[in-house]
């Protein structure tokens, strides 16, 4: 995987989101994304259940808090990515994919709170996982899969203290 992928979370809201939030975070890096821009205020309860994860099955990976959706937007332009935000009410993901593919560095959008029209107009492509309500996790999970193909599915994670193997795959019988 020579793809760099950086998740955007649009409108994150303390206290609210915040489960959700670190799901987001959780799948974004099970599934071969870099790095995640919350955009929130800071809250250091996300970002340590996120490094415990990584300290124990591996990383690198990283969670960063920002004010600002347009600005990290921006940067992330200047530095080359395209930006794909996910919503129902985009291009079905099977339709675009194969061009979203050849770029090899992306900022994935994804929503919480209802998206201004500006993340539309600012994105390069906006996706559709379907054409029906759900979810940001599961958008997230299907584009990244989508991605890469499927080959995150294999992907190996440094310094993991813990690496589960076929040996792991049966749940021991309760006594
Ligand atoms: N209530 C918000 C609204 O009306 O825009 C959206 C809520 S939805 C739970 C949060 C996020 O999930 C969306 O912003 C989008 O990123 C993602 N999402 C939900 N359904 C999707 C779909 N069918 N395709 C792509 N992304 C989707």
């Amino acid at each position: 995987m020579d793809s760099k992928v950086v998740v955007l979370r649009y409108g994150h809201r303390t206290g609210r989101d915040d489960r959700v939030t670190t799901h987001c975070c959780l799948v974004a890096r099970a599934f071969g994304a870099n790095k995640i821009i919350i955009i929130g205020k800071e809250d250091k309860g996300i970002k340590e259940s996120v490094q415990k994860v990584c300290n124990t099955w591996g990383g690198p990976f990283s969670v960063e808090f920002a004010s600002s959706w347009q600005e990290e937007l921006k940067r992330l332009k200047q530095q080359g990515f395209i930006a794909v935000h996910l919503t129902m009410y985009g291009k079905p993901i099977q339709d675009i994919i194969d061009n979203v593919r050849k770029h090899k560095k992306v900022v994935v959008i994804i929503g919480s709170k209802k998206v201004e029209i500006g993340v539309y107009r600012e994105s390069d492509y906006n996706v559709a996982i379907t054409k029906q309500p759900h979810s940001e996790i599961a958008a997230l999970a299907v584009f990244l899969d989508w991605y890469f193909n499927g080959k995150e599915l294999n992907k190996r994670f440094s310094g993991a203290k813990i690496i589960l193997t076929e040996k792991d795959e049966k749940p021991k019988k309760r006594k």
